[in-house]
């Protein structure tokens, strides 16, 4: 089970189009995307930094991206996103810009960093990126910083920098010298820019603390669905990975993406970064803008938040896409079996299949359909571990054969949409991991695919206004951006 709220979606944007998949990457699995380079993580076991493991140039770190190995179907793809991870990586971690040497030092022989055919006075270029200021004192001493200098340079760093939730990046201008390296200049950097310049100066070292420095970028990115998947077709206009998901959260509403996107048509979405001074990317993006057509409907949405309200998703008219009910409750959904009459796969004769399938493998996050109230969370017998959720419209959605609940999820307790109530399973009476999802309206089970779902909230007033203002603003945004 995940150990933070997922966000609801309806599918798995990296297998939509393999459906005869059984094996939906795992909710944890994220490929390495571009702008969410890893950072120079030395060793996953330990916070600290651990020189030995940085890579240098052109090799590969030890512990690399966390990308996942390459899965039936989708090899390639996930081959190449871990490649632009590990070139970050090398470029990131490690580069000098004189001299040829790109050879990363030996912490334990500080003085043989210096290839012997370098220029001895030229002053050399070293980055190195650290989890904190702690840190620094063993990112000098490991590129040939001599102990008597590193420390009283470390020491002036730490004593200005704020501790943040944040790498830093140190460059390091250091000057060959007979025994190793002297520190001409060392800048460490959180990614927003904040930091501290150090220098020598006649007491030793002293450090200028710099402020952060971050500037709004608008992006605009458009492309077509490829023949393998919205995840692909995504990173191929260099949509990141952290915005795929939300861009099909948005449409989840309006877009069924198992079956009713296909190749040739057309997604756009427009966000917002924060990029530091060094051009980086800094935090996660915000998208503002998302639309999709496909041969049979298009929508467009804006992200706009209401004073004092929510923030949501709208069309250009102003009205919310949020339906009383997702129109699947479950990551990477493929529905199994439809809502009718079928031969049951236990039992074997034909009987009244109440409530849709979708199978996924054990584990999958199941989600609430809508805002509500569980009213059991249990085990019994057939059902296996179920959930049955009142919603605030009256109708009851009813899941069965979960291998778990979500966290906190209890009779009685109120739950919100998309909210995770349990994971896909096969208790009770269940030939595989599916969920059986079931709807009721009036106390009768309906086919869940096939109830029409409440129209969302239209904004009015001065909050239409307001919408009407940031519409106008993003549109004249993205125009800027296609040119
Ligand atoms: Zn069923």
């Amino acid at each position: 089970m995940g150990d933070e709220p997922k966000e609801p979606t309806s599918f798995n944007p990296r297998e939509w189009k393999t459906p005869a998949s059984t094996s939906p990457g795992a909710p944890t699995e994220r490929a390495a995307a571009p702008d969410e380079a890893p950072r120079a993580t030395p060793d996953p076991t330990t916070t600290s930094f651990n020189p030995k493991s940085w890579s240098s140039g052109g090799g590969t770190p030890p512990t690399g991206p966390t990308a996942p190995p390459p899965k039936k179907g989708r090899g390639m793809m996930i081959g190449a996103a871990a490649l632009v991870g590990v070139a970050v990586v090398g470029g990131g971690v490690w580069f000098a810009t004189r001299g040829p040497s790109t050879a990363p030092a030996s912490p334990t022989s500080p003085g043989a960093e210096s290839p012997a055919d370098a220029p001895v006075s030229e002053e050399q270029r070293r980055a190195l990126v650290v989890r904190q200021p702690g840190d620094i004192l063993g990112a000098l001493t490991s590129v040939g910083v001599p102990q008597d200098e590193a420390g009283p340079a470390a020491g002036a760093a730490v004593a200005k920098l704020v501790k943040k939730d944040s790498d830093l990046t140190l460059i390091m201008m250091v000057k060959p010298v007979s025994g190793g390296n002297h520190l001409v200049n060392l800048d460490a950097r959180y990614e927003d820019g904040a930091g501290v310049v150090v220098t020598p100066s006649s007491s030793g070292f002293t450090a200028e603390a710099t402020a952060a420095n971050l500037k709004t970028v608008i992006k605009d990115v458009r492309g077509e669905m490829d023949a393998y998947s919205f995840y692909s077709s995504a990173v191929a206009q260099h949509l990141t990975d952290s915005l795929i998901s939300p861009f099909a959260q948005a449409l989840t509403f309006d877009f069924d993406f198992q079956r009713e996107i296909h190749a040739g048509d057309v997604f756009e979405a427009a966000f917002e970064n924060r990029v530091n001074s060094r051009g980086e990317t800094v935090g996660v993006g915000r998208l503002l803008y998302v639309s999709l057509e496909t041969k049979e409907k298009s929508r467009a949405l804006y992200w706009f938040q209401p004073p004092g309200g929510e923030g949501g998703w709208f069309d250009g008219n102003g009205r919310s896409t949020v339906r009383s009910l997702m129109r699947t409750p479950v990551e990477g959904a493929r529905i199994s079996s439809t809502f009718g009459m079928r031969e049951h796969p236990v039992l074997g004769f034909m009987k009244m299949h109440k409530g849709v399938d979708f199978a996924a493998p054990t584990g999958t996050p199941i989600y609430a359909a809508g805002d509500g109230v569980v009213q059991n969370a249990e085990f019994k017998d057939l059902n296996g571990n179920y959930v049955k959720i009142l919603h605030d419209s009256g109708w009851k959605t009813i899941y069965l054969h979960m291998s778990a609940f979500g966290p906190g999820i209890a009779g009685g307790v109120r739950v919100r949409q998309g909210q995770q109530i349990g994971a896909i399973g096969t208790t009770g009476r269940s030939t595989g991991p599916h969920l059986h999802y079931e709807l009721h309206v009036n106390d009768e089970p309906v086919d869940p695919m096939s109830v029409p779902m409440e129209n969302g909230k239209a904004l009015a007033g001065p909050a239409l206004q307001a919408f009407f203002k940031e519409r106008d603003r993003i549109d004249v945004l993205r125009r800027a951006q296609t040119g």
